[in-house]
C-alpha cells in the first residue's frame, strides 16, 4: 500500500493542516467561520466515537468472556490486569517526581508572570475546585459501590459509566457460560455477530478520522489563541520548562517502563508496538480523551497487535477508566511545579503523599479532556499546597492533556499486550495498515 494511503499518515496530515488552518484563521481574523463551519465536523467525529463505545464494550466483552469458557481464567486475568496497571502507574509517578525534583522548573518562573497568571485564572480555579470537592466528599469504598449499577439502561446511557457497563457485560458473560449448551451457544453467536458489526462501524468512522482531526485541531488553535496569538505565545514561553519536564518524563516512562515490560513478558519490540497502535495514539493526541479513543485502541490492539479479543475487550475498557499513567505522572510534576513556583519546599512525606493521591486521582479521573487537572486539586489539597496555584498551569494544560492522553492510551495497550502474552493469547502482529 502506498504510504499516503495509510491511515496514520492521513491523520498526521489532517493534524498539521488543521493546526495551520487554526493559525491562519487566528491571524487573518476568520475565527468565527472556523468555529461555525469547521468545528462542528470535529464534534461530530468525537460524538460518533462516543456513540459506538458502549455497544462495543458490551458486545466485545460478552464475546470475550464467553470465549474463555471458564470463570477461573477470568479472575486470574482480572487480578493480573489490576496489578500491572497499579505498578505502571506507580512507576510513572516516580519518574515524574524524580524529573521535576531534578530540573526544578518552578523555581525559574519570573515573579511578574506568576502574579499575572494567577490573576488571569482566578475564576476558572473556582470551578475546578468545586468539581474536586464533589470527588473528595466520597467515602473510600464509594468507588467500588459505584461500579454496580441498579439499572443497566441508565449505565448504558452515560459514557462516563463505562465500568458499570464492564461489570454488567462480565456478569452476562458468566451467566451465558453457566447456562451453556444450545441456549448458551445461541447467545454467544448473537454477541459474536453483533461484535463484528460494531467493528465494521468503527472501521467506517475511522475512515473519516483525517477530516475529524483536521476540524478538531483547527478549532483547538482558535479556542486557545483566539485573536491574541501573542499572549498565547508568552504563556507558552513562560511555562516552557514545565512542559518540557512533563513531556520528557512521559517519553522516558514509555521508553523505560514499557520497553522493560515488553522485554520481560513478550517478544514484541517497542517499534512493532508503536507501528501497530499509532492511529490510536494520534487520535488520543487529537481528542484528549481515552474514552473517545477506546474503539480505535481496541481495534488496533486486536487487529494489528494480535491480542485475542477476550483479553483486549477485558483489559482495555477497564484501562480507559482506571489506568492513566500519563495523567498520574503529569499530576506529580504539576503538584511539585506549583509548590516550587510558590516557593514551598516539599518534604519526603509530602512527596510520598503525592504518589498515593496521584494514583487514586488518576484512577478517579474520567477519560475525558481536562479530567486530570480537576483531580489535581485533590493532590494539591493532600499536600497542603494552595489550589490557586493551578492558575499557573491552566494556560498550557490543553497541550499537556493531549500528550498525557497519548501515554494513557499507550499504557492501556501495553498492558493488554503483556497480559495477552502471559496468558498465551497473543497472535502475530499485522502491520500492513
Ligand atoms: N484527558 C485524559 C484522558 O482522557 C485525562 C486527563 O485529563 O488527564 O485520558
Amino acid at each position: 500500500m502506498k504510504w499516503y494511503r495509510k491511515l496514520h499518515w492521513q491523520i498526521i496530515l489532517g493534524l498539521i493542516l488543521g493546526l495551520l488552518w487554526g493559525l491562519i484563521s487566528a491571524l487573518a481574523g476568520f475565527n468565527e467561520f472556523t468555529l461555525d463551519f469547521i468545528k462542528p465536523f470535529g464534534t461530530i467525529f468525537i460524538t460518533l466515537l462516543k456513540l459506538i463505545a458502549v455497544p462495543l464494550v458490551l458486545a466485545s466483552l460478552v464475546a470475550g468472556v464467553t470465549s474463555l469458557n471458564d470463570t477461573a481464567s477470568l479472575s486470574r486475568m482480572g487480578g493480573k490486569t489490576v496489578l500491572i496497571y497499579l505498578c505502571t502507574t506507580i512507576f510513572a509517578i516516580t519518574i515524574g517526581l524524580v524529573s521535576v525534583n531534578l530540573w526544578e522548573p518552578g523555581k525559574a518562573l519570573p515573579e511578574e508572570t506568576k502574579i499575572e497568571l494567577q490573576e488571569t485564572y482566578k475564576d476558572n480555579v473556582g470551578e475546578k475546585e468545586e468539581g474536586a470537592m464533589l470527588v473528595k466528599e466520597r467515602r473510600p469504598l464509594d468507588f467500588i459501590v459505584g461500579i454496580v449499577p441498579d439499572n443497566f439502561f441508565k449505565s448504558a446511557s452515560e459514557n462516563s459509566n463505562m465500568l458499570q457497563v464492564v461489570f454488567v457485560a462480565i456478569l452476562l458473560g458468566i451467566g451465558i457460560i453457566k447456562v451453556g449448551g444450545e441456549k448458551g451457544k445461541l447467545l454467544v453467536n448473537v454477541f459474536d455477530s453483533f461484535n463484528d458489526v460494531i467493528i465494521k462501524i468503527v472501521d467506517l468512522i475511522m475512515k473519516t478520522a483525517p477530516y475529524g482531526v483536521f476540524a478538531l485541531m483547527a478549532a483547538l488553535i482558535v479556542d486557545l489563541a483566539g485573536d491574541d496569538l501573542g499572549k498565547a505565545g508568552d504563556l507558552l514561553y513562560a511555562l516552557g520548562a514545565y512542559c518540557l519536564v512533563v513531556v520528557s518524563a512521559l517519553i522516558l516512562h514509555v521508553l523505560l517502563v514499557y520497553t522493560a515490560m515488553f522485554k520481560i513478558f513478550t517478544k514484541v519490540s517497542l517499534g512493532t508496538f508503536f507501528k501497530a497502535i499509532r492511529p490510536a495514539m494520534l487520535l488520543g493526541f487529537s481528542t484528549s480523551s481515552s474514552s473517545a479513543t477506546l474503539p480505535v485502541t481496541m481495534e488496533r490492539v486486536e487487529k494489528n497487535l494480535g491480542v485475542e479479543e477476550e483479553v483486549s475487550s477485558f483489559v482495555l475498557p477497564i484501562g480507559a477508566t482506571i489506568n492513566m499513567d500519563g495523567t498520574s505522572l503529569y499530576q506529580a510534576v504539576a503538584a511539585v511545579f506549583i509548590a516550587q513556583a510558590l516557593g514551598m519546599d516539599l518534604t519526603i512525606i509530602q512527596q510520598l503523599t503525592i504518589v498515593l493521591t496521584a494514583t487514586l486521582a488518576s484512577v478517579g479521573a474520567a477519560g475525558v479532556p481536562g479530567a486530570g487537572i480537576v483531580m489535581l486539586v485533590v493532590v494539591l489539597q493532600a499536600i497542603e499546597v494552595p489550589v490557586e496555584g493551578i492558575a499557573l498551569i491552566l494556560g498550557v494544560d490543553r497541550i499537556l492533556d493531549m500528550c498525557r492522553t497519548t501515554v494513557n492510551i499507550t499504557g492501556d495497550a501495553a498492558v493488554a499486550l503483556t497480559v495477552a502474552s502471559s496468558e498465551g493469547k497473543l497472535g502475530t502482529p499485522n502491520l500492513d495498515d
